[in-house]
């Protein structure tokens, strides 16, 4: 999808910073943005080793998103895209929700966090668990927010892992209309139909306005 009211030779020049280290997340934007608008150059929080992100706070997907652009795009003084997401499993009072990334502890890797999950849904009756995945994205430059939207990507809960592919809680997660978990589909797949592409279809000519006023 391309905005064909504006010049793509006048973005050649615009950078903009993945707010986020976690490699997986920045591959995903990474590779969608080259498609959606490949004339940018995008960074991540790995080229700003000295950078500390700030604490997550927010008690939303959407307030986290904001404050990590706000805070990045004003310290590193650059334009920054955010990612704040996670899955939510309404039959769990919408765990793990914004605590998706330490939902076993501050140090918990994504299998414990998926283990976490699993046995706590082992005392839930239904077979058929309803979740989906919540990606929320701010745009922010070094005078402030720009533009935050959110998408959700729904599906249902598969109570045995499958899959090597992704990260987090791709293993279990199966998306409605679909009988393979995330961690089974190719990344080319995913990244056509996940919660963070649907976002960045609504945010791209946000970024192609912004770039080519710069
Ligand atoms: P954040 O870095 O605070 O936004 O937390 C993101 C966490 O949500 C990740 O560490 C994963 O646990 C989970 N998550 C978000 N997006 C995905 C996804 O696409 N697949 C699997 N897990 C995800």
């Amino acid at each position: 999808m391309e905005n064909e009211n504006i010049d793509q030779k006048n973005i050649n020049n615009f950078q903009l910073v993945i707010a986020s280290k976690n490699i997986h997340k920045i591959r995903e934007i990474k590779t969608i943005l080259n498609e959606l608008v490949p004339n940018i150059d995008i960074l991540n929080l790995i080229d700003f080793p000295k950078y500390v992100p700030p604490q997550e706070t927010g008690s939303s997907f959407e307030e986290n998103a904001k404050a990590k652009a706000i805070h990045a795009a004003n310290t590193l003084n650059r334009w920054v895209i955010s990612d704040d997401s996670g899955l939510v499993v309404p039959a769990l009072n919408g765990e793990p929700g914004i605590f998706s990334a330490r939902y076993a502890g501050k140090n918990a890797t994504d299998s414990d966090n998926r283990k976490k999950l699993l046995s706590k849904l082992a005392a839930v009756n239904d077979k058929d668990i309803y979740a989906y995945f919540e990606c929320c994205m701010a745009i922010a430059s070094p005078e402030g927010l720009k533009k935050c939207v959110c998408s959700k990507c729904e599906g249902r809960i598969e109570t045995k892992e499958k899959g090597g592919e992704g990260f987090g809680y791709d293993p279990i997660f199966v998306k409605h209309d679909y009988n393979q978990t995330f961690a089974e589909l190719k990344e080319a797949v995913k990244n056509k139909i996940s919660h963070r592409r649907k976002t960045l279809d609504k945010i791209v000519l946000t970024i192609e306005s912004l770039a080519s006023a710069e």
